[in-house]
């Protein structure tokens, strides 16, 4: 199988392709899959999403890391909203919840935007290679 270069987007296109779920090779829109199952390779162009271990590592750090920034901002956000008077208790059970959901609401983004990060890697490592 040929590598195909990502037809000359810049890196932020690449990035914003994969995190709205389209193919960050190409931009392809409609990628068939379920929600946790990885999308099949893009009919238009190959990009595999399940390539391999390093693949799944990826976007489960990609994944973790959105939920961790996520979890951030939304703490800091109660904390300055509620500041003096925070309801800790609330919080912690609101931070329970979001730390145990979001993670299974961005698998698909993570997948996505793993496999964008992919395409910015193998385009620093030079010129396409022969299969
Ligand atoms: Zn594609």
């Amino acid at each position: 199988m040929t590598r195909r270069t990502a037809g000359g987007a810049n890196p932020l296109t690449i990035l914003l392709r994969g995190a709205v779920l389209r193919c960050p090779r190409c931009g392809r829109r409609t990628l068939s899959s379920g929600w946790i199952k990885p999308p099949d390779p893009c009919p238009d162009c190959g990009l595999s999403f399940d390539r391999d271990n390093d693949a799944t590592v990826g976007w489960i750090i990609v994944n973790l890391g959105i939920t961790e920034i996520l979890f951030v901002l939304f703490g800091l956000t109660a904390l300055v909203v509620t500041w003096p008077h925070v309801p800790w208790t609330g919080l912690t059970i609101a931070a329970v919840v979001v730390n145990a959901t979001l993670p299974f609401l961005l698998v698909p983004f993570s997948r996505t935007l793993w496999a964008a990060i992919e395409v910015l890697m193998d385009r620093m490592d030079g010129p396409a290679r022969p299969a």
